[in-house]
């Protein structure tokens, strides 16, 4: 086994903590790969922000657990070699069960997810318990869910989605001793989100649940799932070069960054940023066809990422600065 600490990772308490009190959120981006890795650190240490590197059960099956715990560590030196030490958390996204969970702590995770939220709520109380006996061991946090997102990422997919009930959250809480708790306020996960026509606006998000979410557990950390926008701009250049994606929209900039200086402490945003990696090389492909040397395809689709998550962290999350 190899503890987070030992590879330069922290975890989420302290972020949270801070995120509250400066009405900010800490980005949550995942990663597969070299080119996202490094897009993910260079944007974060330029805007000095802190970051959680999110990897699901299908990203650490594609990507290798060792090499993960790698480049994971090799993350925290680079920003380092850059000259900004930012706290980078490795943190497991839609963990489903307990195993899982013990595998991602033993090969230096420093935060996990896990995600009872399609069981009956007393089994999703005593699967979350289980995990946060164990995770506490080792201090990594720990990440709950009640209430499901609509859409499909990876292994995880429902065809409705279904609001968190507030009068569940303090009890939820309460008993499975979580650090965070994500919640279902009208976010989405996939690239289609919603079905909408092209100029039409998709439904607004439920701040009235978590208004209420923030009165029953005040100052308590709120994680938002599924929280791409769908940039129409990228998805018209995906299509412009050969693509085929339907109408489709996201959720509204204006909204998450209303969400984030809220008791959303943390926002994942993962279909952007496969969105723009899709565009990008899409439009070498496009314009060299006879271009053959990968670095050339992926190392624009790496700049696209790092645009992209510089714009979600300064004007949308608002975590620059905050390392
Ligand atoms: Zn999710």
């Amino acid at each position: 086994m190899i503890h987070y600490k030992e590879l330069g990772l922290v975890n989420t308490r302290e972020l949270f903590k801070k995120a509250m009190q400066g009405g900010y959120a800490i980005p949550a981006f995942n990663f597969n790969n070299l080119e996202q890795l490094q897009a993910i650190i260079a944007a974060s240490v330029e805007t000095k922000s802190p970051v959680i590197l999110q990897v699901s059960k299908g990203a650490r099956q594609y990507a290798n657990q060792i090499l993960l715990q790698y480049m994971a560590q090799g993350a925290v030196e680079v920003a380092k070699q850059m000259g900004c030490a930012i706290p980078i958390v490795l943190h497991l996204d839609h963990g489903d069960s307990f195993d899982l969970v013990k595998s991602c702590i033993d090969t230096g995770f420093s935060s996990i997810m896990i995600d009872g939220s399609h069981l009956p709520y007393e089994e999703n109380i005593k699967l979350t318990r289980r995990v946060v006996d164990f995770s506490h061991r080792y201090d990594v946090s720990v990440e709950g869910e009640l209430g499901v997102l609509a859409g499909v990422e990876d292994d995880v997919s429902s065809e409705q989605s279904h609001y968190t009930k507030p009068e569940e959250v303090e009890d939820f809480v309460k008993r499975t001793g979580v650090d965070s708790l994500a919640i279902s306020i009208g976010t989405s996960h996939g690239a289609y989100k919603f079905k909408v026509k092209p100029g039409e606006s998709p439904p607004p998000l439920r701040f009235d649940i978590l208004d209420e979410v923030e009165r029953r557990i005040s100052g308590f950390p709120i994680v938002l799932h599924g929280a791409s926008s769908i940039p129409q701009k990228i998805v018209d250049e995906i299509n412009k070069y050969g693509g085929k994606l339907e109408d489709t929209a996201g959720v509204s900039e204006d909204q998450l960054r209303r969400a984030a200086k809220s008791a959303v402490c943390k926002i994942n945003i993962d279909s952007d940023g496969r969105l723009a990696v899709t565009g990008a090389i899409r439009k070498v492909f496009y314009e060299k066809p006879d271009e053959f040397d990968p670095r050339k395809y992926l190392g624009p689709a790496r700049d696209a990422l790092i645009e992209l998550y510089k714009h979600k962290i300064i004007n949308v999350l608002g975590s620059n600065g905050k390392a």
